[in-house]
């Protein structure tokens, strides 16, 4: 995007990029399809030490400009849910749009140049094994630590680091977590089973589906929480929403086990209800002992031993520190012609298209402006 509408406004541009072929975490993001954007992208859906530092970025170039563009191309796309915009056919149509852009505005793309060195007199110099590739502006669009596999490196936090700019701490975000070894006994064997919950931590709720797997809990609801969460702190999770499952008992004469569990297995999959009515049977079947029971139906504590890591993390949180850069240009403030943009900067999105809009939005500014 960046190269994109720099290219538009007859700058010369180069794109380096490592692997064999550009945008191959688009490719494989949002199982194939590209959740290109989500229509209703607010600040509030993005984590970043200063929360404030994406908003003019992201109301500067939105979900409808990028919009605009997939229709230009006719791209057919559909809304998932809550604002997910999707690719009816495939994320290549999203990775062939940008590659025609480029072909459009004359930039040069070139695959399988790894930069090795880069250094900075009067203009900056990018060493590759065979090249060198001078320039007064230089943007670093290296993307996240996740997915090692495909080619995710820590480029990008070492050029910032070279050029003594703060980096955030980063973690993996958006990604499943793991169970303690007791609660993984106890749970994992139900691998596969789901179901619609609230998950909080630090604060932060999210209403959406948790999946158990083989190791501990995923699902869009564990992933959100997930980028709030840090290690050894409990999650909340609310397997009841907004139901009093315990009332018709406490009203009635069946206070018994097989009462309550046709009661929870109104709301949980069947084998969840039994083996979490199993560990959390009431201690007596008095009016107290079932409020206690409702109130940990609505709270369910778990604190998980951490998370899958970067080989299952949908992003990297933390990363170039906002303060070091212009909030309009994306420019470092220390080092003029020095850019950071999309996912290696310390803003992070929800699950549902924001991390790419971030990235639209961020490389657009820069584009702009080098
Ligand atoms: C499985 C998966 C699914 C996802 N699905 C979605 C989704 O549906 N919607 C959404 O909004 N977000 C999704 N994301 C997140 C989204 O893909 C990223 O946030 C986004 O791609 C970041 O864009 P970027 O340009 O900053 O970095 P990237 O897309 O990671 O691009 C960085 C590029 O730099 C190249 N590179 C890295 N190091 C070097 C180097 N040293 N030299 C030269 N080139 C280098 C890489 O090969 C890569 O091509 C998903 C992520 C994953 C892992």
């Amino acid at each position: 995007m960046c190269a994109i509408e720099a290219g538009k406004r007859g700058r010369r541009v180069t794109v380096l990029e490592r692997a064999d072929r550009i945008g191959k975490k688009i490719l494989i993001s949002g199982g194939g399809h590209c959740n290109f954007t989500n229509l209703y992208c607010r600040a509030e859906n993005f984590l970043s030490r200063n929360p404030h530092f994406a908003k003019s970025l992201l109301a500067r170039y939105t979900p409808a400009d990028f919009i605009a563009m997939v229709e230009k191309h006719r791209i057919p796309y559909h809304e998932k849910t809550l604002g997910q915009l999707f690719c009816d056919r495939s994320a290549r149509d999203i990775t062939n749009m940008l590659e025609n852009e480029c072909q459009s505005h004359g930039v040069q793309i070139l695959v399988n140049r790894a930069p090795r060195e880069i250094r900075r007199t009067s203009e900056f110099i990018v060493s590759t094994e065979n090249d060198e590739f001078r320039a007064p502006a230089l943007v670093i669009a290296t993307g996240g630590l996740s997915i090692p596999k495909i080619g995710a490196t820590a480029f990008g936090y070492e050029v910032a680091r070279q050029f003594g700019l703060k980096v955030q701490a980063i973690r993996p975000a958006l990604v499943p977590l793991v169970l303690a070894a007791d609660d993984r006994a106890r749970y994992c064997d139900l691998a596969g089973v789901s179901a619609e919950v609230v998950a909080s931590s630090d604060h932060h709720n999210f209403r959406e589906k948790m999946l158990i797997t083989h190791r501990g809990l995923s699902g869009p609801a564990i992933l959100q929480v997930s980028s709030y969460w840090a290690a050894g702190t409990p999650l909340f999770i609310d397997l009841a929403l907004g139901r009093e499952m315990t009332t018709v008992l406490r009203s009635g004469k069946a206070r018994n086990t097989a009462a309550l569990r046709s009661a929870i297995r109104e709301i949980l999959p069947n084998r969840f209800a039994d083996r979490w009515l199993q560990l959390h049977a009431p201690d007596a079947w008095t009016n107290q002992g079932l409020a206690e029971l409702e109130r940990q139906l609505h709270k369910w504590i778990v604190v998980p031993a951490g998370t899958e890591g970067y080989e299952k993390a949908e992003v990297t949180a933390g990363g170039v520190d906002t303060d070091e850069l212009s909030a309009k240009t994306m420019e470092s403030r220390r080092v003029p012609g020095l850019y950071f943009i999309g996912e290696v900067v310390d803003v992070t999105g929800h699950l549902g298209g924001f991390n790419f809009q971030w990235a639209w939005s961020s490389g657009v500014a820069a584009g702009q402006a080098v």
